[in-house]
């Protein structure tokens, strides 16, 4: 296995006038769970195939243990990657399909054997051993290529492009269970790219967020739900997402509404556009206490409510426990505490009294 850095890299397609990776500079350790997560067409198939050798980047280097890997192939490099769609030999046997890896490697009969065992039984493909695999359900190709990608145990990383596309959701849950439990007894490094952020959330240890061919951070999941920081992450992780208010500030204050929110530190920054976030789980409604929100909509989503409406010109979502009452003409009232600053869209400070600064 093997740490990944990526200096200076930026990758523009000769065919396109824009960058589709914006320059950066990264470090990921050795043996880490990581999910790169980002709107469909923010890069992170680009940045995948960089990292596997498929594409060349077009300006700066990729390491593995601080050794340049640039302009190895992928085979060079020792990568395993499972893609969105199933790469499967149809005229083989699924039992064939799982050792092809191995066997082109020179691993011993039995070793293969043993891994191809594991790999049919962590799949539940054991029925289906000796089928060949044009037989199969598009579900169960897709199986196959998880397998392909999971029986060697000497890749320096294990890259996935979205792999349960094609999945049935049931099925989903398994095999992310499955993956995760793979990661602990392994400690493969494994990135695991997705569109779905309960996809990342539950797979990884570390998020790493894409948005228009940047990173804009890398957390853990508490990190990315507690202190965003881009307005970006805020919106895109959760259900619904972060609050974007637009306020003023006053020294070591942000006002909304004609309310004053005590920050951590003081801003000198007049000419930035400035935000205040504030999930909707933090939301307080009270028929007396707070600004006066005019309701546009009620979604029920099982065990919570969402309270959509409209505050001092800015659209508001609060999320409310199912069987808690919803006064009829709510007010809004949140706490310092969690709220989070953005100046042109990045975290500049957070409310006072936050503990995770
Ligand atoms: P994602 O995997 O996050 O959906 P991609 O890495 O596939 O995003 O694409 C990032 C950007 O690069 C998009 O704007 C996409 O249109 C563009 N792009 C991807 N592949 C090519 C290509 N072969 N030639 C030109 N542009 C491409
Ligand atoms: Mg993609």
């Amino acid at each position: 296995m093997a740490s990944i850095q990526l200096q200076s890299l930026a990758h523009r397609y000769p065919s396109a006038p824009d960058y589709a990776l914006n320059s950066m500079q990264q470090s990921w350790s050795d043996g880490g769970a990581y999910a790169l997560l980002g709107p469909s067409g923010c890069g992170k198939t680009t940045l995948l195939n960089i990292i596997s050798g498929l594409l060349r980047p077009s300006e700066g280097r990729v390491l593995f243990d601080d050794i340049d890997v640039t302009d190895l192939t992928t085979q060079q490099r020792n990568i395993a990657q499972v893609f969105q769609f199933p790469v499967v030999y149809d005229t083989m046997t699924v039992a064939d399909n799982l050792a092809f890896p191995l066997r082109n490697r020179g691993i011993a009969k039995n070793e293969i054997e043993k891994r191809v065992a594991d790999a049919l039984q962590m799949l539940d493909l054991q029925e289906r051993a000796n089928d060949r695999a044009h037989s199969l359900t598009a579900d169960d190709k897709q199986k196959i290529s998880l397998g392909r990608g999971l029986v060697r145990t000497d890749v320096q990383a294990i890259l996935f492009d979205e792999p349960l596309t094609v999945i049935d959701p049931h099925l989903k849950w398994q095999l992310r269970t499955e993956l995760k439990k793979i990661h602990q007894r392994f400690q493969h490094t494994m990135i695991y790219v997705t569109h779905d952020q309960t996809e990342a959330l539950t797979f990884a240890d570390q998020v790493i967020v894409m948005y228009e061919g940047a990173v804009v951070q890398i957390g853990t999941p508490q990190q990315l739900f507690e202190t965003p920081e881009h307005t970006f992450v805020g919106k895109f992780i959760g259900s619904p997402g972060m609050n974007v208010l637009p306020c003023e500030i006053d020294g070591s204050e942000a006002v909304f509404a004609g309310k004053r929110f005590s920050l951590n530190t003081a801003i000198d920054n007049p000419a930035a556009r400035f935000e205040l976030g504030i999930r909707p789980e933090n939301i307080k409604l009270s028929p007396s206490e707070g600004m006066p929100l005019t309701v546009t909509a009620l979604e029920d989503v099982g065990r919570h409510v969402i309270v959509r409406g409209e505050i001092a010109g800015a659209q508001l979502s609060a999320l409310v426990k199912d069987g808690v009452a919803i006064p009829e003409n709510p007010r809004v009232s949140f706490d310092s505490a969690h709220i989070n600053l953005y100046a042109d869209d990045y975290r500049v400070a957070s409310g006072r009294g936050d503990q995770a600064i």
